[in-house]
């Protein structure tokens, strides 16, 4: 299938290029590189480097005319969608619909989005938080990522386009970017690798659902390939508190010293973890990575990229 991704040179959507390239796939990337990188992407690949807001984006659907698209491309960042909604909802909401448009008009058939199972329910009480949980985000990121949901599924009820939601716990893993605000084992590792204390935003007993970046490109390629449709949780169903998680990264990474308490950031939900078992039914998906191998290949990645002995 010829595959376009949007996102593809970003943490999440570099590693689902490679999982496409793997299985046979054709695959083409839009990315405008303002917080993904060339580097992430194997050689080869075709990349334009074009905000999905500009207008040349349906040039590149015209010429490209991709069967499925995998749209990764978002302003990802809970933080900055609290300073700058506006931006935020530029990106995540009205380029989804651009996105649709372009699909609609040159027969895409099938869209994947890449959704937030972390900031889209808002504080669950059911946790593990099932699909049909009513959701409550409590940032602009959340919000604007639900709304992007609901354009898909009303634009596959209007015009037959097959929409896929994914809904991702907090994914970790290579290539991950430790200098932004998003992605917490990045920053840790990145820190104490550099012989610094990390900073814990509250009291350390904030939880998430932590998914390992290769099991969240896994669910993708399932998608893609099974032609599967509906909304979807990607994540483990365990809770992991920062406290805990701050433990087992200091073990990994051989770093001594305590982490540094900061107020909590508005916008983090105090508890979540997804209940997958959708996923498990629909297409056969598990998350295969237990935690503590994740975080120790995630550790010796960032080792040799910061040129520590492993
Ligand atoms: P990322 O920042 O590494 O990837 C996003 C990519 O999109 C980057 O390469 C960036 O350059 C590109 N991009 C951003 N805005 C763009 C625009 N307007 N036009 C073209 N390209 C643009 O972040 P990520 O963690 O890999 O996230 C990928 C997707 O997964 C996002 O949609 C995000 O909301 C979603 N997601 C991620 C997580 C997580 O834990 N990492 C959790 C839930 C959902």
């Amino acid at each position: 299938m010829k595959v376009l991704v949007t996102g593809g040179a970003g943490f999440v959507g570099s590693h689902v290029v490679e999982h496409l390239l793997r299985a046979g796939h054709e695959v083409v990337v839009v990315d405008d590189l303002r917080t993904g990188r060339r580097e992430n992407l194997p050689p080869g690949v075709r990349l334009y480097a074009l905000d999905i807001l500009d207008p040349r984006m349906g040039e590149v659907f015209e010429q490209e005319r991709p069967q499925v698209l995998s749209h990764h491309a978002a302003q990802a960042s809970v933080a900055i969608s609290l300073r700058d909604p506006e931006l935020d909802a530029r990106v995540n909401v009205v380029g989804t619909l651009k996105l649709l448009q372009y699909c609609v008009r040159t027969g895409v058939r099938h869209f994947v989005f890449a959704s937030t199972g972390g900031a889209i329910y808002g504080e669950a009480t059911a946790i593990p938080c099932p699909e049909d949980y009513p959701p409550r985000p409590i940032s602009p990121y959340g919000v604007h990522k639900l709304c992007a949901e609901h354009h898909l599924l009303a634009w596959s009820a209007l015009y037959g386009l097959r929409g896929t939601v994914l809904r991702y716990g907090n994914v970790y893993g290579p290539r991950q970017d430790p200098e932004g605000e998003a992605g917490v084992v990045a920053i840790f590792t990145a820190t104490m690798l550099r012989g610094r204390p990390p900073v814990i935003f509250g009291d350390g007993l904030h939880t998430r659902d932590y998914v390992y970046v290769e099991d969240v490109a896994e669910a993708n390629l399932r998608v893609i390939e099974q032609g599967v449709e509906g909304v979807y949780n990607i994540g483990t169903g365990v809770e992991t508190s920062t406290r805990d998680l701050f433990d087992l990264l200091r073990e990994l990474v051989g770093y001594r010293g305590e982490p540094v308490y900061g107020p909590p950031r508005p916008g983090d939900v105090r508890r979540i973890a997804l209940d997958c078992r959708r996923a498990s039914e629909a297409f056969g998906w598990h998350p295969r990575t237990p935690l503590r191998e994740g975080l120790s290949r995630t550790v010796a990645w960032f080792r040799s990229r910061l040129g520590e002995r492993p």
